[in-house]
């Protein structure tokens, strides 16, 4: 076994749009625990939405004060008893809800909908997270991350693209689709991203932010940007023979984009909602009614899917990481969240060791 400092650091969100760096004693792993050596952990829109600009949350969004960080991704370095595949040495990305194990959600694998009030704990909101140098972590939580995958590409997994991934194995993606993203955060951009791998040939992408429009150009994930405004229907439809879109995804949440997303898409076509908060006003018959369209919300995703998505992204050559825009040490941490509060940006990462090289 390797010798492992007795102190590490890990960073807490008070709430006030800044990041408080502690000293906490390394933690021992329990019964079916392991602790992980953090290589990678990303920040969420839901981390900015919810926790650092001040605590919006309630239920499972109520932010705990614990080590922040839902999206980590490192290696083994202590197994606790009683683990039963999982060993040190594994490279592991973490489901970033730990449920109760024995609900319906959970059998399901959703552990993100846990109905129990006592064990539904998710790392960095109700129990400590990736924003530290170490972390433990419930063994049943773990997914395997593949040799050719980084722990940036695995840091990106459960939360990211596994809830991207959920939403378009629920409207179909195949090589019949044309594809509206409304929305080009890192969500969005990774929509694009499996929407392309998926087979679609055609991806319309829009955003308020330049910076995001031209990532997503210069990354190859969108065939065409708008700057979001109210000519976006029209814009989709001149695209699409002037028919609109076989498939929409809103990863903004934003009111207007929703609607585009509804109006630009054409008969017969599926509507996923993934993007957090918000509102949209629509009138049911001549948006989807009579076009006969259906609007899917989705939340997260399973962990057999993330295992399945893990699978898929080495066979088709993706790697998440190519979306991290900016690596951050943790003592930086606060330069980190303060970069994608701003939002200009791809995806924003605390990295340790060679994954900060
Ligand atoms: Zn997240
Ligand atoms: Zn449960």
């Amino acid at each position: 076994m390797a010798s492992l400092p007795a102190k590490m650091t890990g960073a807490v969100l008070p709430g006030n749009s800044s990041v408080e760096l502690q000293s906490y004693d390394l933690p021992v792993p329990g019964h079916g625990e392991v602790l992980i050596r953090v290589k990678s952990s990303t920040i969420c829109g839901s981390d900015i939405r919810a926790i650092y600009r001040e605590h919006l949350g309630k239920g499972p969004e109520g932010y705990q004060g614990v080590i922040a960080g839902h999206e980590p991704c490192g290696q083994i370095v202590r197994e606790g008893p009683g683990c039963r595949r999982f060993k040190e040495g594994d490279r592991v990305i973490v489901y970033h809800i730990s449920g109760c194990g024995l609900c319906n959600d959970c059998r399901r694998g959703y552990m993100i909908s846990c109905t129990s009030v006592r064990y539904r704990r998710a790392y960095g909101w109700q129990r400590d997270g990736g924003m530290a140098d170490y972390m433990l972590a419930e063994e049943k939580d773990l997914v395997l991350l593949p040799d050719s995958l980084s722990y940036s590409d695995g840091a990106q997994v459960a939360c990211g693209f596994g809830t991207v991934y959920e939403g378009l194995q629920k409207i179909g993606i195949s090589g019949d689709d044309a594809v509206l993203v409304t929305g080009l955060g890192p969500v969005g951009l990774a929509t694009a991203m499996l929407a392309r791998a998926m087979g679609s040939t055609l991806i319309i992408g829009t955003d308020i932010a330049p910076g995001r429009l031209s990532l997503a150009k210069k990354l190859g994930l969108c065939d065409q940007v708008f700057p979001s405004g109210p000519d976006n229907v029209e814009q989709v439809r001149a695209l699409t023979g002037g028919d609109g879109v076989e498939k929409a995804i809103d990863c903004s949440a934003n009111a207007q984009a929703r609607l585009c997303c509804i109006q630009a898409t054409r008969k017969w076509g599926k509507i996923c909602f993934i993007g957090e908060g918000g509102s949209v006003s629509f009138q049911p018959s001549p948006d989807i009614i009579h076009d006969q369209k259906t609007i899917f919300g989705s939340w997260v995703t399973n962990i057999w899917r993330m295992e399945e998505l893990v699978e898929r992204l080495v066979r088709w050559n993706l790697h998440p990481d190519t979306l991290i825009t900016h690596r951050f040490p943790l003592e930086r941490a606060g330069e980190a969240y303060s970069l994608m509060a701003a939002g200009d940006c791809g995806k924003v990462a605390v990295a340790f060791d060679e994954e900060l090289l």
